[in-house]
């Protein structure tokens, strides 16, 4: 079994400014453990995928065999999306983020309220499951949205923030309501982590 749900860098209720606590339970503890599950399951027997990192077999996604690639698709971006997903949010987070990233998302999109309002609308428009997402494309930040699990990974793209637009990631307390869910989710973005993939992925 080469990959592992990773445990949630806090508590379940930390992030109770815009996610509850029973929603971070099952999100993490059962969606996310049966994307690991199921690619694990998927992988069986395919012994030099499994020593790759998620994030290569994803960047590769074109070698994997036929037979398995929409399993992997599916559960492997559901695994790397997630373990994103959970380092970007964080307790007493919020606000804009400074520096380099500051300053790209500014000149990209003008201002950082209007990179909100981009992603917003990128998060509204996926129709069904997906996701919204801050990616670097040839070393420029665009804002994205994909459907299902699928990465950004897999269109020569990094991914640099992403917010999970499924029911199942905000049904609990927003029901319908996905505006206020993204709303909310911005005072639970850490900032700091968000910028060390910028500057890692900007390489
Ligand atoms: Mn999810």
């Amino acid at each position: 079994m080469p990959f592992t749900l990773p445990p949630l860098p806090y508590p379940a209720d930390a992030l109770e400014a815009a996610i509850d606590k029973t929603t971070m339970e099952i999100h993490h503890g059962r969606h996310h453990k049966t994307y690991v599950d199921n690619l694990n399951a998927a992988l069986q027997g395919h012994a030099a995928l499994e020593s790759k990192s998620i994030e290569q077999i994803l960047r590769e996604i074109g070698s994997v065999p036929q037979d398995i690639r929409q399993k992997v698709i599916n559960n492997g971006g559901g695994h790397a999306n997630h373990t994103m997903f959970w380092e970007i949010m964080g307790p007493g987070t919020g606000g804009e983020p400074g520096g380099a990233l500051g300053q790209a998302i500014g000149s990209t999109f003008g201002s950082f309220d209007n990179f909100k309002a981009k992603l917003k609308e990128s998060a509204l428009g996926r129709f069904g499951s997906g996701w919204a997402w801050l990616v670097l494309d040839g070393g420029k930040l665009a804002v994205v949205s994909t459907a299902n699990q699928d990465s950004p990974l897999m269109n020569n793209q990094t991914p640099v923030l992403g917010v999970d637009v499924w029911e199942h990631a905000y049904y609990l307390r927003y029901q319908n309501k996905r505006a206020d869910y993204v709303d909310a989710w911005w005072k639970v973005v850490n900032w700091n982590n968000v910028a060390k993939r910028f500057a890692a992925g900007g390489k």
